[in-house]
């Protein structure tokens, strides 16, 4: 059987997929990249992205399409049968410190398309559809895969997999890799639909509505469409609720049929489920093939972005010898809290939303009404920080202070792309040192920082550096950030020791 050799394999184009494949095609890393299918993904999935997956997509190529064919969400809220308010998220001001909005209601294909397209463009990237996984064993320090494409079997020698193959991934299979269950598993019916005559929204308004009787979610997506999502309830089967009559009764509160055009359908069953081993050797799972969580909260696509800006600047300094394999061990030591915290959360919003039960509906609302209106409603909730892999002084989501001088014409992300950041107040040997290790150095003086949210994280300390992931590592001296970092990419450990020794 013909054989080839890279330094990374990875299975599944979805978002993930194709975002860590851009990552690393922008490192100089070369990888197969193989999906199964030609086409992207055809059921309606993800109808919201929040303001930091926007920048990480932003950084693979994605965001922009995105962006021209999104709106924001005016506010999400919880409603019961009678229309009053349980629960409600708002956005404080337009934009985040990131420079996105703070939610981008979207239409998942759209994302899929330009990501697959940047990826074309990533000349040490091999991008092939129509091309499955069929099985793989560990070889030596890598991997040795069996692929099937449209010419026949053949064979991928690589150092690494990386299994972005979704909720049913062969590679976690074949891994013998089982899941978590968090004790979720409620059927849905999802619903895209294409508004007629031009109508650009129905709402800007995200509504679960938590009626026993039926629950529903009415959501807007990109300019044009919007999302139903509708409860099976006891005894009902995926074909009692398909058709298009039984579609248009159940959204009848909230549309008329006539006006729109059911574009895509489909019954899940929501769970909510974690790998128990993200990482065996050369064998590593992201996106749904490590997680799934029921769509609540709009955070699945989120969080496999935020798997992919966390693994590929690991695997890329593993592979140059930057970095020992330690550091591979952190990738679920840092995200799977994030992922678990996200996935508790979208789990009891799901709980409030899924009571079917009239007499615990009315407990939940009576509980629930009993704080004063403007303490029901919350801004969006916060998903932002991490707590591994950082200084005491890191974990937030950096913002972008903008480069040049208009913040709208250029962001520091443009400058600085997908590689750690260092923030300095003045230059020095160390700050030139990362600048020679592919870090990016800017001077503090030098960046707009219209709102004074960088000057504010720096404080009185000399510099600020930033994860590619863009969390920040840390504050503090220049030499001694960069002495942590470079402890930190050596062990997998960032330890506020380095800083005190260094
Ligand atoms: C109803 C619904 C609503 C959602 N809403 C949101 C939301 O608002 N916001 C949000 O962030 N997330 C949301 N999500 C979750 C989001 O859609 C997923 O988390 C996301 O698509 C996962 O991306 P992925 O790349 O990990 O996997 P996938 O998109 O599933 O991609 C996996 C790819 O791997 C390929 N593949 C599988 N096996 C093989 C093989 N053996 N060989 C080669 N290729 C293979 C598949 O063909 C597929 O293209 C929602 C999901 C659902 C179902």
């Amino acid at each position: 059987m013909k054989r080839e050799e890279t330094e990374v394999l990875i299975v599944g184009l979805g978002p993930v997929g194709a975002a860590l494949g851009v990552y690393l095609g922008r490192m100089g890393v070369s990888a197969i990249a193989i999906e199964r299918d030609k086409d992207v993904y055809p059921l309606p999935r993800a109808a919201h992205l929040d303001h930091e997956t926007m920048r990480l997509l932003h950084l693979a190529g994605g965001a922009e399409a995105v962006a021209r064919a999104s709106q924001p969400l005016s506010s999400y809220e919880f409603r019961n049968a009678a229309g009053e308010l349980l629960m409600g998220f708002k956005p404080t001001g337009d934009l985040a410190p990131t420079g996105w909005p703070w939610s981008s209601m979207f239409h998942q294909p759209t994302l899929e398309h330009a990501l697959r397209a940047r990826l074309a463009e990533m000349p040490t990237v091999s991008t092939r559809l129509c091309h499955a996984l069929k099985t793989y064993e560990t070889a030596g320090e890598g991997i040795l895969a069996e692929i099937e494409g449209p010419e026949g079997a053949y064979e991928v020698a690589a150092r690494f997999i990386v299994g972005c193959d979704g909720g049913n991934s062969t590679v976690r299979r074949k891994a013998g890799i089982e899941f978590d269950d968090m004790g979720f598993d409620e059927p849905w019916l999802v619903i895209d639909t294409v508004l007629k005559n031009g109508v650009t929204r129905l709402s800007t308004v995200g509504l679960q509505h938590c009626d026993p009787a039926r629950p529903v979610t009415s959501m807007p997506m990109a300019p044009g469409r919007h999302r139903f999502e509708i409860m099976l309830l006891p005894g009902e089967k995926p074909e009692d609720v398909v058709s298009d009559e039984a579609i248009a009764a159940m959204i009848a509160p909230y549309a008329d049929a006539s006006a729109l055009e059911v574009e895509r359908r489909a019954v899940y069953r929501f769970h909510a489920l974690i790998a128990k081993t993200w990482r065996m050797g050369p064998v590593i799972l992201a996106g749904d093939a490590a997680h799934q969580m029921p769509p609540f909260l709009g955070q699945g696509l989120c969080s496999g972005t935020r798997d992919a800006a966390n693994l590929a600047f690991k695997i890329e300094a593993v592979l140059r010898g930057r970095a020992g394999e330690a550091l591979l061990d952190s990738y679920q030591v840092e995200r799977e809290p994030h992922v678990r915290m996200i996935t508790e959360m979208a789990v009891s919003m799901g709980r409030v939303v899924c009571t079917q039960d009239a007499e615990a509906a009315r407990q939940r609302d009576a509980q629930m009404l009993a704080a004063p209106e403007d303490k029901r409603i919350s801004p969006l909730l916060s998903v932002d920080g991490i707590k591994s892999g950082i200084l005491e002084s890191g974990g937030a989501i950096a913002p972008d202070p903008g480069f040049g001088t208009a913040h709208e014409k250029s962001r520091l992300d443009d400058a600085a792309g997908y590689a750690a950041l260092l923030i300095v107040r003045e230059e020095s040997e160390a700050s030139r040192a990362f600048a020679g290790s592919g870090g990016f150095v800017a001077r503090l003086g030098a960046l707009p920082d219209a709102s004074g949210r960088l000057a504010a994280l720096i404080g009185d300390r000399q510099a600020v550096l930033v994860r590619p992931d863009r969390y920040v590592f840390g504050t503090g001296e220049a030499s001694t950030l960069v002495a942590a970092w470079n402890a930190y990419l050596a062990s997998g450990v960032a330890r506020a020791e380095t800083i005190a020794a260094a």
